[in-house]
């Protein structure tokens, strides 16, 4: 069995689900089982309707949503009520919400989960009409269970046996709602935005998938995002490592969490293009050959903020960094990178939620002070190890074209060189190194 995901683009209209149903129709004899994203956008507009401040707004997102989901129904020429008992679900969701007041994470999730639930239904039926048996499931029906970390949900022990079981169990080809899943008293959770890629593995780890193959709209994972640089080129084998540290520090096409439950069970990932089904893409693999190719790709995270704490008192003194790691902890916040100075600490995190007790704490312990509009840049690849001066080749080069860097660090894989840069520079941070190094 394989497990096929299609991201929102390669679901973003009639045309593009067509061109779907014709890629798992050719591969028909692998058994796969299909997870999908909601179709293009739709995913932002469901959040922006779940937060609309009036009725009008709300009224506008939801006319927006049913009519482009009806335009590719329309377009694919299948059943038009096919979607009505999610719509009026979605409708009665909307009325019933209090507006005007913040909408709090669960309530989100459930909003987000109908993007999903009606793509899986299309792509099923359009299955159904060109011959391929085809079922659409909400997760959920199939065993999907998590915790209620809504937003930023994880899968319960029990959701692997589940899914095992009851996909094994039909004679058709799922199609499943990627991106969400139930806690055991039946809410509605999300996995985190782009989540879908998380599905996808997970399912695949539960099958025990001789693949998991990611179909999205670029040539596989490529030497950096082509929305920043021009002349980017394809990885056509990575290590899990490798994608992990991208996939971490920005490199959008895969979820940071998708590789974990494919290593855990050594299950190779491949990254496609559904616009070019014939390109051979990016296939991650749990060993690869070393090659002295220095760096392989460049990663960029925008919007993060960097936090110091110094306190010439402490800082040397025995359990200070400890203090400072149990206030993140204690906020249940995660911290992408880290580096120390004889005099301060700094820490970056991507998002400013709950921020304000973690500094009132951290101002406890130390001088605390925040740097807002920052960006990681990640330099990946094994080869790294066995080349000396690399780190010094490329802060030179961003050296010589006055870009200030901060807060270098390199993981104790040595397999990155991380830092951080104002986000106004950092496009020409990643395009300035991927010229030094590919050209
Ligand atoms: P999907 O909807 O298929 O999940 P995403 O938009 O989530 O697709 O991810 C694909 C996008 O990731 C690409 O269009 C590209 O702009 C971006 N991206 C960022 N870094 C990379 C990279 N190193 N290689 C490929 N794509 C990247
Ligand atoms: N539809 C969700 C999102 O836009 C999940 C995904 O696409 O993977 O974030
Ligand atoms: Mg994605």
């Amino acid at each position: 069995m394989i497990v096929m995901k299609f991201g929102g683009t390669s679901v973003g209209n009639a045309e593009r689900i067509k061109n779907v149903a014709d890629i798992i129709k050719s591969r028909i004899n692998k058994n796969p089982v299909v997870v999908v994203s909601a179709v293009s956008k739709i995913t932002d507009a469901l959040i922006e309707m779940a937060r609309a401040k009036d009725k009008i707004k709300s009224s506008q997102m939801i006319k927006h949503i049913i009519k482009t989901h009806m335009q590719v129904i329309k377009g694919l020429g299948i059943e038009k009520t096919l979607l009505d008992e999610d719509i009026k679900e979605l409708a009665a969701l909307a009325d019933n919400a209090k507006i005007n007041s913040s909408i709090d994470l669960a309530a989100l999730d459930k909003f987000q989960s109908f993007g999903e639930r009606m793509s899986s239904k299309i792509v099923a039926a359009q299955l159904n009409k060109i011959g391929i048996t085809a079922k659409a499931f909400n997760s959920w029906e199939l065993g999907f269970l998590t915790d209620s970390e809504f937003g930023n949900a994880e899968p319960l022990e029990d959701t692997y046996d589940n899914l095992k079981k009851n996909i094994k169990k039909q004679h058709v080809v799922p199609v499943i709602t990627g991106f969400i899943g139930k806690t055991e008293n039946g809410e509605i959770t999300t996995l985190g935005r782009g989540g879908s890629d998380y599905t996808a593995a997970i399912v695949g780890a539960a099958i025990n998938a001789e693949e998991i193959e990611i179909w999205t709209d670029v040539n596989g994972i490529l030497s950096a995002d082509p929305k920043i640089v021009q002349n980017t080129h394809t990885m056509e084998r990575v290590s899990f490592a490798e994608a992990s540290e991208l996939a971490y520090f920005g490199a959008k096409v895969l979820h940071p969490k998708t590789l974990l439950p494919a290593m855990d069970k050594n299950i190779p990932v491949r990254v496609l293009n559904s616009f070019e089904p014939g390109n051979s893409g990016t296939t991650i693999y749990k060993t690869i050959e070393k090659r002295r190719s220095i760096i392989k790709a460049i990663a960029c995270k925008k919007k993060i903020t960097m936090i110091n704490v110094g306190s010439s008192r402490m800082l040397g003194a025995f359990g200070f960094l400890a203090r400072v790691f149990d206030i993140f902890d204690d906020h249940r916040k995660s911290v992408d990178v880290v580096s120390t100075s004889e005099v301060s600490v700094s820490l970056t995190v991507d998002n400013d939620d709950g921020l304000e007790g973690i500094m009132e704490e951290l101002g406890e312990i130390g001088t605390v002070q925040i740097e807002k509009n920052k960006a990681i840049i990640c330099a990946v690849g094994e080869g790294m190890k066995q080349v000396k001066g690399i780190a010094g080749r490329i802060f030179s080069v961003l050296g010589n074209n006055n870009i200030n860097v901060g807060m270098i660090s390199q993981g104790a894989s040595a397999i990155n060189v991380t830092f951080i840069v104002d986000e106004s520079i950092a496009d020409k941070a990643v395009q300035t190194l991927h010229k030094e190094f590919f050209g």
